[in-house]
């Protein structure tokens, strides 16, 4: 279905100089660009007030404009997307599907657009916005490929002779999408063309943070054949998310966000005297990662480096509570000081750049916070320097701290604050269930080479993805699929074979022949 005859998008080799001088080129051409963003209502953008975007690295520089949605404007995209949702379903899953594989096309031929607005709206470097834009072509041919295999033909089920039993699959009618500002290319795409492709209308919420790229998406979808009224885009604040989602007349909501806005989610839709909808929720992680003392050093220290500091730590598989056998645990640390002092942080456009900013001021602040409670309950292992040139910018300095007990840290901490225990070899199945009792589930990594010791843990854990000797971000669609237990997410799992079902009606039909 996915592999080696439909390989995942190879983005682009960095290393090639040819390659990298084109990309950098086409970058810069588009580099002070203007963008806009508005809600997209039957594909008409609509007027009002703006508000200014500006650059997460440096608040000087404005990216572009955004007008936000009214109430009234929810409810005028839901009457559209509600008439549009028959011709849709209607349509054939392989035409749906021919959308998805066009959009993946536009993706990567607007490769140097993207990757400058990834850059400059949500602060990527360049090897994270390629990553990105990389998974959001993935999703898209992905779920084109289950749909085509999956939705096409009803499937025929056993009878008696004289009786055919048939289960098909319709769409729903109209998904709210609701997307995060971390992965604004990727999970706003992933979700949004799963609804669709599955049959549903769609109105998408994304992050109020990075509308820009949400647009532009949107934009892109509609250019690749999704009617103007299958997919609305609806800019704003939770308040237009929180309008949608009490709306009796919407069939499905596909979250991604925080553990907090999903129980509020799941608040208003149980309040609504309606239909009892799908709620598809991927939340928070406390993500741990148990090294033991017979892992390799510097194969840890690399693993944990990606895991805590990519993507500024914004990404909800990062790692946050590192756990290493008190044996190995100075050493350890020693080492990873030293790692943590050649990361470069700093402008994401800058190509040497390894840590860029967190998204906003209140993310910093936040972090900021945090790191200060930490230095009056914890032991600080090591804090990057920021240079001067971040001053102007949301930036938190990649630092790591040594906790005296992993019941500790009670709360995602969102950003690139590391947090360390040692542990005793007779402690591991203690420290796995304390680990499971924080209720979170998504990701957990562990470093062995005793595979005893590795299926003793596997075997303990409750979490969706669990990554042994490697690091613990960067799930691949279609080869990884991604989501998590408990406070970490309702499933199924994004980019596996099992996601565009939960957005479907399964429908029998019996026939006495
Ligand atoms: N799928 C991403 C990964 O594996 C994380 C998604 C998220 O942060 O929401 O790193």
């Amino acid at each position: 279905l996915y592999g080696a005859e439909r390989p995942n998008s190879h983005g682009v080799d960095l290393s090639d100089q040819a390659q990298l001088a084109a990309l950098l080129d086409g970058m810069r051409e588009v580099q002070d660009r203007h963008w806009q963003a508005a809600p997209l209502i039957g594909g008409v953008s609509q007027g009002g007030t703006p508000r200014l975007v500006h650059e997460p690295a440096d608040d000087t520089r404005v990216v572009g404009a955004v007008i936000e949605a009214t109430p009234e404007q929810a409810g005028q995209a839901l009457e559209r997307a509600l008439r549009a949702f028959p011709a849709w379903d209607d349509t054939p899953a392989a035409a749906r599907a021919d959308c998805l594989d066009r959009a993946a096309e536009l993706l990567e031929a607007d490769a140097p657009l993207l990757l400058s607005l990834l850059q400059r709206e949500a602060g990527k470097t360049l090897a994270d916005a390629i990553a990105e834009l990389r998974e959001a072509v993935d999703f898209c041919r992905y779920y084109a490929a289950r749909a085509r295999a999956d939705f096409a033909e009803p499937q025929t089920m056993p009878g008696p002779t004289g009786e055919s039993n048939r289960l098909g699959w319709r769409g729903r009618g109209v998904f709210v999408a609701i997307s995060p500002w971390n992965f604004p290319l990727a999970i706003f795409t992933g979700q949004v063309v799963a609804a669709l492709v599955a049959g549903n209308a769609v109105i998408a919420k994304p992050a109020e943070q990075t509308p820009l790229v949400a647009a532009y998406a949107v934009e892109t979808l509609h250019r690749a054949g999704v009617p103007v009224d299958a997919l609305q885009l609806l800019p704003g604040d939770g308040a237009i998310g929180a309008a949608l989602v009490g709306d009796a007349r919407i069939a499905g909501v596909a979250f991604t966000g925080s553990t907090e806005t999903a129980w509020a989610i799941n608040r208003t839709l149980a309040a609504r005297r309606a239909p009892i909808v799908p709620f598809i929720a991927e939340t928070g992680g406390l993500n741990a990662m148990i090294v033991d003392s017979s892992a390799l050093p510097e194969q840890v220290v690399a693993d944990v480096l990606a895991s805590s500091f990519q993507s500024a730590g914004q990404r909800c598989s990062a790692l946050r509570l590192l756990l290493v056998q008190e044996d190995i645990a100075d050493k350890l640390l020693t080492m990873l000081a030293g790692a943590m002092a050649e990361l470069v942080v700093g402008d994401p456009r800058d190509l040497a750049t390894d840590v860029g900013p967190v998204i906003d001021a209140e993310a910093r602040a936040m972090l900021d916070a945090h790191a200060a409670e930490m230095e009056r309950s914890a032991r600080l292992v090591y804090r990057c320097p920021l240079p001067e040139a971040t001053a102007r910018g949301s930036f938190v300095a990649p630092q790591a701290f040594e906790l005296g007990d992993a019941a500790q840290l009670e709360r995602e901490v969102f950003g690139p604050i590391l947090h360390v225990v040692r542990f005793r070899a007779d402690e591991l199945d203690t420290l796995v269930d304390t680990v499971n009792a924080s209720g979170f589930g998504l990701t957990f990594g562990i470093h062995s080479r005793i595979d005893a010791t590795v299926q003793q843990v596997l075997a303990r854990v409750r979490a969706g993805n669990c990554y042994v000797n490697r690091n613990m971000i960067g799930a691949v669609v279609g080869v990884q699929p991604f989501g998590g237990e408990g406070l970490s997410g309702t499933g199924p799992k994004a980019g596996g074979p099992h996601y565009l079902y939960r957005f479907a009606a399964e429908r029998t039909v019996s026939i006495n022949t």
